[in-house]
Formats: structure tokens, C-alpha cells, sequence
């Protein structure tokens, strides 16, 4: 449409609604009464009406829809992969990942960084593990694939941070020592028993 066209387009036809200009209120009092026109109608009160029942129940029957967000949260399923968390051996206390590098082989967002080194044992340990949280998408398959059950997701999914990259170093994630008897075991494919303390025994030293 040219411009020309555009200004003398007919727009009788489209069911614009035209401004009464002619009539507008000159006192105040007349002004009043035209924007209390305008504003009260049948459906504030029905508004108020709906705010005010769900308040009645929210106070006297405890029908609470919210929660106070940080004091409280609400339960995440088991199975929700947050933050991971690396475990320790119920028995000994020393940590399980026993550096074999699959989680890092495995890691499609390359996150993962470790390296392994030999103890004065000649036992491997691990010398450095850290995760980029700012580049890993909580696929899951480094707990998949761990042999040990040592990496798992945990329940901690407050991720946001000052930084676009956040590292975790493996002493964050591993189980604090003090903490073991409480260290939470998640069920899967390998995964340890419910009833695995009942289990455990102390090896004999003359074994
Ligand atoms: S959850 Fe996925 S992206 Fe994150 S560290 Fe594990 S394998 Fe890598
Ligand atoms: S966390 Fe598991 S998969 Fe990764 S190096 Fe340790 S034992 Fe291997």
C-alpha cells in the first residue's frame, strides 16, 4: 500500500471506536465521576471477592499454596541431579574414587579435569579433580558410569554464583569426615543396600 493510499485507506469499515473529544468534563466534580465510571466496575469487586477467600483460607484453614523461599524449600525427588557429591567408604572412611578416569572420558561437556599419581604405597590416588560448573549440563553420566559409586548427584541445586565459572575442587564435594555416619547413599544400578551397616564387618587383621 502506498502512502497515499494508506492515509485515505477507509477505516469506517474496521470497527475502530472513535473518542467522544466534544464532551470531555470541564469541573472536577464531573471529572470525579467519569474516572469512578471508569473504574469501578462489577468486576473489582469480584476480584476482591476471590482475594479475599483465598486470604480467609490461607489464615484460618492453613491452605498455604507458597513457601518462604530460602527458609524453606520445598523436597526434591531422589533422583534429581544436583551438585555432585563425592563419597567416602562407610567402612574405612577414605574416599572411593579410585582414579580411573571414566567420569572424565566420559564428560560430553569436558568439565571434568583430574589427574592421578602413585602414594609412597605405589596405591593410585587422586592428586587434583575439579568439575566447571559453568560448563557442566547435569547430564548424569559421570554417576552413571562410575565403578565405585564414588561421584553422585546430591540434593544441593543452588547454583548460582558471582562468577560465570564456578569450579569445585574434590575436597568440596567429598563427604566431611565428621559427616560420614550421615553420608546419604542413593539407590541404582550398584548401589549400596539400605541395610549395608548391618553389614559391615571389621576385617581381621590376621586375614
Ligand atoms: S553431569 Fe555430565 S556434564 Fe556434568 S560433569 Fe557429569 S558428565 Fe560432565
Ligand atoms: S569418580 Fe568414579 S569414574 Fe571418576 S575417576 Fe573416580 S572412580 Fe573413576
Amino acid at each position: 500500500m502506498s502512502l497515499e493510499q494508506f492515509k485515505n485507506r477507509n477505516i469506517g469499515e474496521q470497527n475502530y471506536k472513535m473518542l467522544d473529544i466534544e464532551h470531555r468534563p470541564e469541573k472536577s466534580w464531573d471529572r470525579f465521576k467519569q474516572a469512578f465510571g471508569r473504574s469501578i466496575k462489577i468486576e473489582l469487586f469480584i476480584g476482591l471477592a476471590v482475594t479475599f477467600g483465598i486470604m480467609i483460607r490461607t489464615l484460618f484453614r492453613g491452605e498455604t499454596h507458597t513457601i518462604r523461599y530460602p527458609f524453606e524449600k520445598i523436597p526434591i525427588s531422589r533422583r534429581y541431579r544436583a551438585i555432585h557429591e563425592m563419597k567416602r567408604l562407610l567402612e574405612s572412611g577414605n574416599y572411593r574414587c579410585i582414579g580411573c578416569g571414566l567420569c572424565e572420558k566420559i564428560c560430553i561437556s569436558k568439565c571434568i579435569a583430574m589427574d592421578t599419581r602413585y602414594d609412597e604405597n605405589q596405591r593410585k590416588e587422586v592428586s587434583e579433580y575439579t568439575i566447571n560448573f559453568g560448563r557442566c549440563i547435569f547430564c548424569g553420566y559421570c554417576a552413571e558410569v562410575c565403578p565405585e559409586l564414588a561421584i553422585v548427584h546430591g540434593d544441593r541445586y543452588e547454583t548460582a554464583s558471582e562468577q560465570r565459572a564456578s569450579f569445585a575442587l574434590f575436597e568440596d564435594m567429598l563427604t566431611p569426615i565428621d559427616k560420614l555416619k550421615s553420608q546419604k547413599e542413593y539407590p541404582g544400578f550398584g548401589a549400596v543396600s539400605p541395610n549395608a551397616d548391618d553389614n559391615i564387618k571389621k576385617t581381621p587383621l590376621a586375614y
